[in-house]
């Protein structure tokens, strides 16, 4: 498949979803990112989370069918595209000491990155400002994980994931707890734990830290990459779907907690989410993410998932019906970080180089092979 060919069907199953034959399920079902997904390969060897959409849901969003070919784990999508489902890891079957299994510690996100929420609440929930496409209790409220992982624990799944021969990056995010911190020295602390286990890459995700020297110490701790994440350059669309994380730092202190990052951990390494499907105006959008490449922060758009435990259960993001449109807004996107020479797939770890949740690096792709 040619990367016109790729970047679509990408576009296509992030937004619209697919749907699976009665008794199959989803797997993730709650957590900070996207939820409700299924892992697959695509023709180009890169992983995509399918979100997995049914009934009602699945005919507003145009969902197309997935199924089962056989019992290797190839699908075909939509009678015609064959997909091979990402495997279970074996590691999830080991237990750490006090009896808890590694699928509650990390998960395998797309095919390569372990991944896992470090404090699974969040300061937003308790205020009643929380985000409104945030899940972060339901993976909790339904046993799936613990509320608080420790450093020997991340490190124990971390050695189990790389000797499976699984694993190539590590991705540490959190909830915000209270405090000046935004989390970072519980991040610092199980990178360092993490590092005297392994060298894989690692990335770190946090709100802006008002201790900004939290930054030096996750780099001294061993962290390669940092997402701090706007979510939208819309600040009106901003300040409703993220209340808690809009009164709390402004669009001007990210941009000086991204300068600052950028200085400590190089161009590129610093990334930001900017969901689509928010009723955004895309050509804003575009001139944020150019704004931003000219810092040398890597955007990760990627598409809105509505989903059930959230405040958007319901929610129709304006992408839907709108695959052309939707399409030529990635292609921009592509162009504007190959212009900026921020291949996603360079940054050393976490979302950016896994990319199984949005459209960005088949976009960049695009990009090369229309300006060679
Ligand atoms: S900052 Fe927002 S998305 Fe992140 S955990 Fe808190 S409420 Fe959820």
């Amino acid at each position: 498949m040619d990367p016109e060919g790729i970047l679509r069907l990408k576009v296509r199953l992030l937004t619209q979803g697919a749907t699976l034959p009665e008794g199959y399920d989803s797997v993730r079902k709650g957590g900070a990112g996207p939820v409700g997904a299924r892992y697959f390969i695509l023709p180009n060897g890169k992983p995509c989370g399918i979100p997995i959409r049914r009934g009602e849901t699945a005919e507003q969003f145009g969902s197309a069918s997935l199924a089962p070919l056989n019992d290797e784990g190839l699908w075909l999508y939509d009678s015609e595209i064959e997909l091979q489902e990402v495997s279970r890891p074996s590691f999830y079957d080991l237990e750490v000491d006090e009896g808890i299994p590694y699928w509650k510690i990390a998960l395998l996100h797309g095919s390569t990155c372990l991944a896992t929420t470090v404090y699974q609440k969040c300061r937003y929930w308790s205020h009643g400002t929380q985000c409104k496409f945030c899940t972060i209790p339901t993976s909790l409220q339904m046993e799936n994980t613990i509320l608080e992982k420790e450093p020997t624990q991340v490190a124990e799944v971390v050695l189990a994931g790389e000797n499976e021969g699984l694993i190539e990056h590590i991705l540490l995010t959190t909830g915000t707890p209270e405090g000046s911190d935004a989390g970072g020295k519980r991040l610092a602390a199980i990178s360092r734990e993490i590092r005297k286990v392994s060298t894989l890459p690692i990335a770190v995700q946090l709100e802006p830290p008002a201790e900004i020297s939290v930054l030096n110490e996750l780099n001294e701790a061993g962290v390669n990459s940092v997402g701090i994440h706007l979510e939208t350059a819309d600040d009106n669309i901003r300040q409703r779907v993220c209340p808690g994380k809009y009164d709390y730092a402004s669009v001007e202190e990210y941009e000086r907690i991204w300068r600052k990052a950028v200085e400590i951990f190089g161009r590129g390494e610093v990334s930001t989410f900017l969901l689509h499907g928010l009723g955004e105006r895309t050509d804003e959008t575009l001139r944020y993410i150019r704004h931003l490449a000219e810092m040398g922060v890597t955007t990760i758009v990627a598409p809105i998932r509505p989903a059930p435990g959230s405040k958007l259960p319901s929610f129709i993001p304006s992408y839907v019906g709108e695959l052309g449109a939707s399409i030529a807004f990635y292609k921009i996107a592509g162009k504007i970080l190959l212009e900026n020479n921020l291949n996603p797939n360079a940054v050393s770890a976490g979302c950016s180089k896994c990319g199984a949740c949005t459209p960005i690096q088949e976009a960049y792709d695009w990009a090369q092979s229309v300006t060679r």
